[in-house]
């Protein structure tokens, strides 16, 4: 893939030349596969303007046209599905059995889709009056869409579509981590028919992420992301008094009540945890509680599967487990194991070191479990990104609410049990925006997904998803 510049998709032409590059390593074997080319601030100017004009050409369209252009947008990105997850390897190597996010795309374009000829107001009565009160439901114009190296894909259904369902043009800024499934998805967006300049595509790291913020014309900015870089967004949006949404990250807790089957809560658990995308994933189940009359066999059970992933290249279709992100991320994660060992944490089970062998090249972190950690330590209180998971133990309902809303985060919760009433209580006690019984996070285009507490605030999927890209008006006709 290493050859000339991976460019940016401005107006329907893809730019290859520009200020700074980004030099693409592939994690699987810590070698680089492509350069990026970075948007700046001028590129940003560029895009925002394509993007203007492309949203006016958008909006007088009927909303028939709209709503067909989506269908087809989802029914080209259909016949990509293969290619887009092979990118999506090559992104970040995602394993390519977990590289789901293109089916994502597809259905999230379809559900949205469905949205472009319903997006209505109301009429409602006035006070003292019998003037005609229109509430009205209007695009915003330009949004920026940021998302992070862990989800281009997934971003794109669940905000651009919504988005353009809504009438708006969107300059969307993937990570340079992983800039490539994005590109295609906005070469595919023209080929779709959709007019240049709806869709932009600028690879850009914080330099040209805070561009796309500050700049006045762009009236919306809907950033996924990490909480640090949220505050710093969120600082930059406040000059223009943009609105932001946040979607930030989790430090979710995963309940494994005494009435749990335990064989079906250590599978999913094991993949919802460490496995999924090496605990890379804002929905990561990292914290573990289990009710201390099942703890040891459920241990025993979660550390099988665990321990039965097959570790390796991401393009095999039989790899579950790959590398994480980064060099640094690597460091960053096994810094977090060995402050928690030495600082008594927790119990180290499994895992805590670098791969090895054919693998000591890439950045592969093994499977790691820590037992009966204190909820208060670092390690079950900061969002690790990377495979680990803290096992704590519980005697009874509420110290297991206590200790999972016991968080500065509040994005999933997980509940394993076969008891109906207590499921719905303690999901209803829990300080999350998701909550997943007996499940892994199966996220779908019409359920709201999004954060409490600082996971963030706003929602992406369904109606409420929609809502993040409309502004109201309200136009009153005076009868006399
Ligand atoms: P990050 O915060 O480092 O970067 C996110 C995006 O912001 C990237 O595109 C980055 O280039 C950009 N950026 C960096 N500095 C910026 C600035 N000053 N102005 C504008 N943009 C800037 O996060 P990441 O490492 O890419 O992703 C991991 C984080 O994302 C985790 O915290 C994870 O939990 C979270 N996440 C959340 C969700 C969700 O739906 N809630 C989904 C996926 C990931």
């Amino acid at each position: 893939m290493t050859g000339a510049p991976v460019g940016l998709l401005i107006g329907g032409d893809r730019i290859t030349s520009t200020a700074d590059t980004h030099e693409h390593i592939f994690p699987a074997t810590g070698l680089p596969n492509a350069r990026v080319a970075l948007a700046g601030a001028a590129d940003v100017d560029r895009a925002v303007g394509a993007a203007r004009e492309a949203q006016r050409e958008w909006a007088a369209q009927t909303v028939d046209v709209r709503r067909d252009r989506l269908i087809g947008l989802a029914d080209v990105v259909h016949d990509h599905l293969d290619e887009l997850a092979v990118l999506n390897v090559h992104d970040y190597a995602v394993p390519v059995a977990y590289a789901g996010t293109a089916h994502m795309l597809e259905a999230f374009l379809r559900h949205f889709a469905g949205y472009a000829d319903k997006v209505g107001g109301s009429s409602t009565p006035v006070s003292g009056s019998f003037d005609v009160n229109l509430v009205e439901r209007e695009p915003y114009g330009v949004v920026g869409v940021i998302a992070p190296w862990n989800g281009s894909l997934a971003v794109a259904g669940s905000c651009v579509a919504p988005a353009l369902a809504a009438g708006n043009a969107v300059v969307f800024k993937p990570s340079e981590l992983a800039p490539l499934a994005a590109l295609r998805f906005g070469e595919l967006c023209l080929d779709a028919g959709l007019p240049p300049g709806l869709v932009n595509i600028l690879p850009a790291g914080a330099e040209g992420g805070d561009a796309l913020v500050r700049h006045p014309g762009v009236r919306k900015v809907h950033f996924t992301g990490g909480g640090t870089t949220a505050r710093a967004v969120i600082r930059a949006a406040a000059d223009n008094l943009t609105p932001v949404v946040a979607e930030l990250g989790g430090k979710s807790a995963n309940i494994v009540f005494d009435d749990a089957d335990l064989d079906q809560a250590a599978m999913l658990s094991a993949h919802q945890g460490p496995l999924m995308q090496s605990g890379q994933s804002c929905a990561c189940a990292s914290r573990l509680l289990v009710h201390a009359s099942v703890y040891d066999t459920f241990v025993e059970k979660f550390l099988a599967v665990v321990s039965s992933a097959t570790v390796g290249d991401p393009f095999d279709p039989t790899v579950r487990f790959g590398p994480v992100i980064s060099e640094g991320s690597l460091t960053r994660i096994l810094d977090t194991v060995d402050t928690a060992v030495r600082t008594g944490a927790g119990e180290l089970l499994t895992g805590g070191k670098r791969v090895g062998g054919e693998l000591a090249q890439g950045f592969y972190v093994e499977p790691t479990v820590f037992a009966d950690v204190d909820n208060s330590s670092p390690l079950a209180q900061t969002e690790t990104f990377g495979p680990v998971v803290s096992i704590i133990r519980f005697t009874d309902d509420d110290e297991a609410v206590r200790t999972a809303n016991d968080t500065a985060y509040g994005l999933n919760a997980f509940i394993h049990t076969r008891n109906l009433q207590r499921a719905h209580r303690v999901a209803r006690a829990l300080e999350s925006g998701s909550v997943w019984i007996n499940s892994t996070s199966r996220i779908s285009p019409q359920g709201p997904y999004g954060g409490y507490k600082q996971s963030g605030f706003g929602r992406t999927g369904g109606w409420e998803g929609l809502q993040e890209f409309l502004q109201t008006k309200n136009i009153r006709i005076g009868l006399g």
